[in-house]
């Protein structure tokens, strides 16, 4: 009775749950609606190609449904169903153990191109986080703001089992099954393992990753304590944590980074007062920066690393199994650069006076240590010096000066509307200084230019001119990545390893046009 009566008021939100197209988070932005197309589009020009060229392959059939399925789902095709999900997992294995076996019998031009099974994988996967972040929104009015943390955590632990099993059971399973019939070659018969060989060997190299997650995880959880308590003279090494609320000691597993604070749903455990994200984060930051040196530094053998040359033999087995200390010194020495900054980069944001033992201790072992080992020097100071410890010094001692002098105009320039902030001042110094000596002079004047282009198309964009340090800190980070590419790419005009005169003035007048320019914008920003 009551339905007939409102049901020509509820017509249209019956039409949208009855119907098999239905609104998803990618329909509620522009650019989340372009994405959708352009996915429908790629999926049905794919599965046409699959169909119209190797008609009779029974692989052409599963890359037929897939993108089928994919332009289907790319428009909210049946979305909220527990089905749906279901079904796309099941297109994702599918298309994954094409990606994995490859495809026999197809033109060589379609497994190498946008077509591929891996797209299609990578396409399906990413579907199935719209899945995941809708059936987010839809519950998120059913859930308290602890609630959810906890299930985050839960969620997030279920993933990285999942990672954990796919990557040291799946693709074993996969390659043994393919391996049945389609058997290696005489000549590479011994590289050949068995199932369980394999299933060893990966279960190993997830295990390693895992830990250098961990370990970064766990010094961000130190860096936490460091921030905090040092700027208030209280020691970092004696002392338990404790709720600065009710000060009930937190237990060890509560203690545990990013997990122990999901756990407790972002609340004491026994006052209810909220913690405040930031720490899961930081460690969070922390373990993604180890993850991600560890990948394209350390079992890559120094890929990203200018100059020096690329380790022969690569991966966990090479690099960490068999030590190889040179590349594990430059991995360390550079993930402690990255602590540095990002405690720098805490304090600036807490506004806490930085502790003058913190500075001395940081520059003094950037300094030192390359001065022991002389292989933490990357890129020569000079083309024609040779290596050494006369070497080594001079590249700390100019590296620390220029860093240091690019410290003092950024902040000139930004002076004026950091007058609030003073603890950003005190840090930009230091922090440049720092990249300086760990990087070399060659990298720090790079860094000031990429950075200052960075914060003036910022300004020109949002007219802020604020979080000075994280900027620098994210530039840093991504200079690292692209180190060695940018060397090579820039050929003699950027200054690296067989610099010119004129390849250092370049960079020079663009930091100076950059700050210029900024300086003259920050001027038009009173001081709150
Ligand atoms: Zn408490």
């Amino acid at each position: 009775m009551q339905s007939e009566i409102q049901a020509p008021l509820n017509i249209t939100r019956i039409a949208v749950r009855d119907s098999l197209i239905r609104p998803t988070v990618l329909q509620a932005s522009l650019l989340g609606e372009y994405a959708s197309l352009l996915m429908m589009g790629h999926a049905l020009f794919g599965a046409a190609w699959w169909a119209a060229a190797v008609p009779k392959n029974p692989a052409a059939l599963i890359m037929v449904l897939s993108g089928l399925w994919i332009a289907f789902r790319a428009v909210g095709g049946v979305a909220g169903e527990k089905s749906t999900a279901a079904v796309s997992v099941l297109m994702l294995i599918m298309t994954g153990v094409l990606a994995i076996t490859g495809v026999s019998r197809v033109p060589e031009w379609m497994t190498g191109s946008i077509i591929a099974p891996i797209v299609s994988t990578i396409i399906l996967v990413v579907l199935l986080i719209v899945e995941f972040l809708d059936g987010r929104v839809r519950s998120e009015a059913r859930l308290t703001k602890p609630e959810r943390r906890k299930r985050d955590g839960v969620a997030l632990k279920l993933a990285f089992v999942g990672l954990f099993l796919a990557w040291g059971l799946g693709v074993p399973a996969v390659k043994a099954i393919y391996r049945a019939s389609h058997p290696l070659p005489e000549k590479l018969a011994m590289e050949r393992m068995s199932f369980v060989e394999e299933a060893g060997f990966r279960c190993g190299e997830a295990m390693v990753t895992a830990c250098f997650f961990a370990l970064g995880a766990n010094i961000g959880s130190f860096l936490n304590v460091v921030v905090w308590r040092m700027p208030l003279g209280i020691s970092i090494v004696h002392g338990d944590s404790r709720c600065p609320i009710c000060s009930t000691k937190i237990a060890n597993r509560d203690n545990i980074p990013i997990f122990g604070w999901l756990g407790l749903g972002g609340q004491c455990r026994a006052c209810r007062t909220e913690i405040s994200p930031r720490y899961p984060i930081v460690e969070a930051i922390t373990g993604t920066v180890f993850l991600l040196f560890y990948f394209v530094e350390l079992i890559s053998g120094g890929a990203n690393l200018p100059v020096r040359e690329i380790n022969a033999y690569r991966g966990v087995l090479w690099i960490i199994m068999y030590p190889k200390w040179d590349v594990i010194g430059l991995y360390l020495y550079h993930c402690y650069l990255f602590c540095v900054l990002l405690v720098l980069t805490l304090m600036a944001l807490d506004r806490s006076r930085i502790p003058r033992r913190l500075l001395i201790f940081a520059f003094t072992v950037a300094i030192a240590l390359p001065l022991a080992f002389p292989d933490l020097a990357v890129v020569p100071v000079w083309p024609s010096l040779p290596t050494g410890l006369i070497s080594s010094a001079a590249y700390v001692g100019a590296g620390t000066i220029v860093g240091l002098l690019i410290g003092c105009v950024l902040n000139w320039a930004w002076r004026r509307s950091l007058q609030h902030e003073p603890s950003e001042q005190m840090a930009t110094i230091p922090s440049s200084g720092l990249i300086g000596a760990v990087f070399g002079w060659q990298a720090v004047l790079s860094i000031a230019t990429f950075f200052c282009g960075l914060m003036l198309v910022r300004i020109m964009l949002t007219d802020r001119v604020d979080r000075l340090l994280w900027h620098l800190f994210v530039t840093v980070l991504i200079h690292h990545l692209l180190w060695r590419v940018m060397s090579y790419w820039s050929g003699y005009v950027w200054p690296h390893a067989s610099c010119s005169v004129t390849s250092v003035i370049l960079p020079l007048l663009i930091v100076a046009a950059c700050v210029v320019v900024i300086r003259r914008n920050t001027l038009s920003f009173s001081p709150k």
